[in-house]
């Protein structure tokens, strides 16, 4: 398979130089390293700009509501764990509207892996201030500049047990490839928070700014020690760093549960009459 493979005619809506075409990209070649073929990847893509890339890919693919991509993803893989599951979104619907999901499959350690476009903006309705958006920020939501705190999606995440968490950037693309590689191939939930810089909203945190603050973790960052990652995660006075914070392993979601363990629901046999009787009960 070669990239092509992957992606439709059709041509995307992104911005001239949007960041999110380093994500794709990075997908792309990941898809084609691991050697999958478009039939074994579901993906389920947020609203938004990130989510906006539904209609580029060819592989099994919806387009959901606002904040709901996980329940989406999670049903997938409940339903045929086959398939390698991968939720797209931003930093408002995961982070915002979607966060009490994110912590639920964090938690359960559902085997899926969700890719974070984090411009810090809701940037298709063009930029009102979004969970991961600095406090005292001025937006077209927050005029007298946002009051709140930011969230950190990777301390939020590593504190609810999620198996696999890290930053990538797509300043970076190489290293981004290989954090979606190795999620991917991660068994269990993975958390992969994208700096995204967008280029037509935000005049400050630009390529620029990033390229003066990232640096990555060192190759000898302890994965498993849960207090450090957190720590790491929150210091951002002078650096941002990126790379795999976090690793947990633990059984999946699916591992709990006997019934599904190997025998995706698809391969299943379906009852009718037990079906007749739960909905004529219901
Ligand atoms: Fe990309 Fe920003 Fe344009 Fe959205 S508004 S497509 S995030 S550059």
């Amino acid at each position: 398979m070669k990239e092509s493979d992957f992606i439709t005619n059709i041509k995307p809506t992104w911005c001239v130089g949007c960041s999110n075409f380093a994500v794709r990209s990075a997908l792309l070649k990941t898809f084609v390293k691991l050697g999958l073929k478009p039939q074994d990847i579901a993906m389920v893509f947020d609203i938004g700009c990130a989510g906006n890339s539904a209609n580029w890919y060819k592989v099994y693919a919806f387009h959901g509501l606002h904040g709901r991509v996980i329940p989406v993803a999670s049903g997938a893989k409940l339903a045929n764990g086959d398939l390698t599951v991968i939720g797209i979104g931003g930093d408002g619907g995961m982070y915002g509207e979607g966060i009490g999901h994110l912590l639920q499959a964090a938690r359960g350690n559902m085997d899926i892996t969700v890719i974070v476009s984090n411009n810090q903006f809701y940037s298709l309705t063009t930029g009102q201030a979004s969970p991961t958006t600095p406090k005292g920020t001025k937006t077209k939501s927050t005029p007298e500049g946002l009051i709140e705190m930011p969230l950190n999606p990777l301390s939020v995440a590593i504190a609810a047990d999620a198996s696999f968490v890290a930053r990538g950037y797509t300043g970076e693309p190489v290293h981004l490839a290989e954090l979606i590689e190795k999620a991917i191939q991660y068994k269990g939930f993975s958390l992969i928070d994208v700096l995204q810089p967008c280029v037509t909203l935000d005049k400050i945190h630009d390529y620029s700014w990033f390229k003066e603050r990232v640096i990555k973790l060192d190759n000898n960052w302890p994965v498993k020690d849960k207090k450090v990652a957190i720590e790491k995660a929150e210091d951002l006075d002078k650096n941002i760093p990126i790379g795999i914070f976090y690793l947990k392993e633990r059984p999946t979601y699916q591992e709990e549960l006997p019934f599904l363990d190997n025998r995706p629901l698809i391969k299943q046999s379906f009852n009718k009459n037990k079906l007749k009787a739960i909905l004529k009960d219901f």
